[in-house]
């Protein structure tokens, strides 16, 4: 059994934030994580042939000043840069998307491949079990997409239901690549309401590999339709379609995998940055608090870790 002061379930922006903001008052959280990686949703796929893509978020755009100061940060280490392809300059990580999760989340004590099965209350706090260990916490943040959230602390948690009308949409998402093409029709095209809602060059991206590879996401509509579908039988459907769109052979794709996001984007979000029990020992938070967007889980786990730091000051 381990034991730590403050305990965060999920290392995605929120959960990496909100550590991160505690590392620097001194705290020392651990960050219980289910993935190989961090970054959760901030996700960058690598093949073997050398292929790169962004996933997940696409890029990021900074409204608040804090949050623009952050992503200033970035860029002066050089983990974030413009992209100039999408309809307007937006901020996306250098190399990668997932680069500014790995930046953010350095030097903080983050368990991967540990994903918390069940949790349960105990007398000072939360003890949460994953496939080989138990935790004790005094103090648990979980970060997990709402309904991960809601399994793990149970229905009929009061928090529970504080959050239940919450709701988040799927997102199919193909990854793929071709020989290089004498005409790019376009470097990002965004169709919200057709069944290829979004597709980008990956490879315009700065600081990305020089190939022909592209994202799709496919719209929310088609992405709950066809949910429990083989991922190899949505690349195929999906890479038909983007074939039709770029005017290339489908037989010369280099690439072509899909995945999926059952938890993509916040629909219905909370309306405040997080929710806590009175008792200030478990704080449920994310970006489907706010917004679909990485601003919004930014905000959701930095407004965690200062409510957190009035609680452990004042005690
Ligand atoms: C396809 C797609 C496109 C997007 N495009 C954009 C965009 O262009 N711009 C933008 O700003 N945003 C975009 N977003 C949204 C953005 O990615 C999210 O808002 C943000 O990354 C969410 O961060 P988070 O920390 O709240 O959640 P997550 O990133 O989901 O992090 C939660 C973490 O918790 C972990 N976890 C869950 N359950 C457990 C468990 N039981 N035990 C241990 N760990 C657990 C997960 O593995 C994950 O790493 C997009 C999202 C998707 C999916």
């Amino acid at each position: 059994m381990e034991r730590n002061a403050i305990g965060i379930i999920g290392a995605g922006v929120a959960g990496i934030f909100c550590a991160r903001t505690l590392q620097d008052h001194g705290y020392t959280p651990l960050l219980l994580e289910k993935g190989r990686g961090v970054g959760g949703r901030l996700a960058t796929r690598r093949t073997e042939a050398g292929f790169q893509f962004d996933h997940g978020a696409q890029f990021i755009t900074a409204r608040s000043v804090g949050f623009r100061e952050a992503v200033e940060c970035l860029s002066s280490k050089g983990t974030a840069g413009v992209w100039a392809g999408a309809d307007r300059e937006v901020i996306v990580g250098t190399p990668s998307m997932n680069a500014i999760a790995k930046s953010l989340a350095e030097g903080l004590d983050i368990r991967r491949n540990t994903r918390v099965d069940v949790l349960q209350a105990t007398e000072s706090g939360w003890q949460a079990a994953t496939a080989g260990s138990t935790f004790e916490f005094d103090r648990l943040v979980i970060t997990a997409p709402q309904p991960q959230t809601v399994d793990l602390i149970g229905k009929e948690h009061p928090l529970a239901r504080a959050i239940s009308g919450v709701r988040m949409s799927p997102c199919w998402t193909l990854m793929a690549a071709f020989p290089d093409q004498h005409e790019i029709p376009f470097t990002s095209r965004s169709a919200p309401d057709s069944y290829l809602a979004w597709i980008a060059l990956n490879s315009s991206k700065p600081e990305r590999p020089d190939t022909n590879s592209w994202v799709v996401q496919a719209s929310a509509d088609w992405s709950e339709k066809n949910l429990e579908r083989e991922p190899e039988d949505v690349a195929q459907e999906l890479l038909l379609r983007l074939c039709g769109v770029l005017r290339v052979e489908p037989s010369s794709a280099l690439h072509a995998s899909a995945h999926r996001w059952r938890y993509a984007r916040v629909e219905e979000p909370l309306g405040k940055p997080y929710c806590r029990n009175d008792a200030g020992t478990l704080y449920l938070g994310g970006d489907w608090c706010l917004d679909a967007r990485v601003e919004a889980a930014w905000t959701s786990g930095r407004a965690i870790a200062e409510d957190l730091l009035g609680d452990l000051n004042a005690g």
